[in-house]
Parts: C-alpha cells; structure tokens; sequence
C-alpha cells in the first residue's frame, strides 16, 4: 500500500484528515500522511491522530514501510487502535518539525561552504550533522559558521525540482551525498535548488526561504574516521 506523501508537496501542512488502511505491530497506515518517514538522515515526525470520538492516539515516530512511499505511524506506548476504515485527524508536532525542516536546509548551506564529499549525516530536532570526506586542517569552526550564515543572510528562496532518473544518470556530479540514495520513484527523482547554491537530490522537508533557517552555529568538529570528519551545527537563534 502507497500513501500520499503531503509533505513532498507542502511541507508546512500541519493538519490534514486520513483513513486508516491498516493496524499492524510496526505501525498505522494511512492512505494519505503529513509525518515524514526516517530517512536521507532526516528524523521521523511525531505528533497525534484524532479519532472521530476525539480520542488522541500520540505518534511516537514515523518509519518507511516495506514498499515504496509507504509509511507507518509508530504510536507510543499504551495508545488505543484505531479501526481500518477510520478517518482520522492528523497533527504533526510541528515546532519539532519546524526545526528539522530548518536545520535540514542548514545542512544544504553549509554542504556548499565546505567543499568535499559528504559521507554521511543527520538531522535530529536540537542539532545536525555532516560528515565530510576531508583533512581535518581543512575545517574550520568559525569560519564554516560564519560563511554559512552569510549565505543564509541572503534570504533565497529554495525550489523543489523534479528530473527523470536517466537526467540524474547523465549528471552523476549532482550526487554528493555518498551515504544515502536519491529519492527515486516512478522515474522521477525529487531535488532541492537553492538557486545559485545548491542542487542536489533530497526527500526531505525544508524551508521555503533559506532567511527561516536564522543563524546557526557549530557546535563541534570531530574526527569519525578517515573519511568521516563530523561537522555538528545547530540553529543559533
Ligand atoms: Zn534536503
């Protein structure tokens, strides 16, 4: 069962109404869903389903499925079931939301501040990160920090673009992350522009204007490994 993604469209939809398709021990399945799944190091949403009684059923986090483009809403501990069939009211926690989707654009900024592979990352709600494949030298704190809160200063609004999988094929340099695979399906593959920044392959939420991200500032930077030297930011205001 695919769900509609809503928040592929409209990342700032915090309420949007469901029918539930199935209840199983990994989650609830919705035909139609605003939380985000885990995924390209972004973290899963938490947040609520209404039933029609107004009973709250509290998610806990958000997981991918077995197939592609679904999704299944991990309730916390102790929550009732809802039926199959039921149409449920869907809130995201989104201040939460609101951070991660913040943070996550930080991360395409300052993937354009330091130049090297990126080999991994993460975005939890209070901090994200990045590995870069790159000498430790080559990094420094104050200056990724302010160069990447010069760019973000500049107030650019971001696009979401979509190319077929053989244009991604024919331009492989797009890809710079290492760690996680292009958003594929149906032979689209979804990017974020920030024009004259950033063009690179992502599924996940991020801000309209890069000036929502505020300043940001780096917290550490540590080596993970040869190939994995770990730059940890977090939103400063
Ligand atoms: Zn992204």
């Amino acid at each position: 069962m695919t769900t509609e993604l809503l928040f592929r469209t409209d990342s700032y939809a915090t309420s949007a109404v469901a029918r539930v398709v199935s209840v199983g021990e990994r989650g609830i399945e919705l035909d139609r869903t605003l939380f985000y799944p885990m995924g390209g190091g972004q973290a899963g949403d938490t947040g609520a389903l209404v039933r029609p009684n107004g009973e709250r059923i509290a998610i806990a986090d958000t997981r991918k499925g077995e197939q592609a483009d679904s999704v299944l809403h991990v309730p916390a501990p102790g929550m009732p079931q809802p039926d199959p069939g039921e149409i449920v009211t869907l809130e995201i926690d989104w201040p939460r939301r609101y951070a991660l989707m913040r943070l996550h654009t930080a991360l395409h900024v300052m993937s354009c501040v330091v130049v090297a592979p990126v080999t991994g990352g993460n975005i939890a709600p209070e901090k994200a990160r990045l590995d870069f494949d790159i000498d430790m030298s080559l990094l420094d704190a104050a200056k990724i920090e302010r160069e990447t809160n010069a760019i973000i200063a500049r107030g650019i609004e971001t696009e979401i673009v979509w190319i077929t999988d053989s244009e991604l094929d024919a331009r492989p340099e797009l890809v710079k992350t290492m760690s996680v695979q292009p958003p594929r399906g149906g032979g689209r593959v979804r990017l974020l522009r920030i024009p004259g920044i950033d063009l690179q392959p992502c599924g996940g939420t991020h801000v309209r204007n890069i000036a929502e991200i505020g300043p940001i500032r780096v917290l550490k930077i540590r080596s993970e490994g040869r190939r994995n030297r770990r730059v940890e930011i977090a939103l400063a205001g």
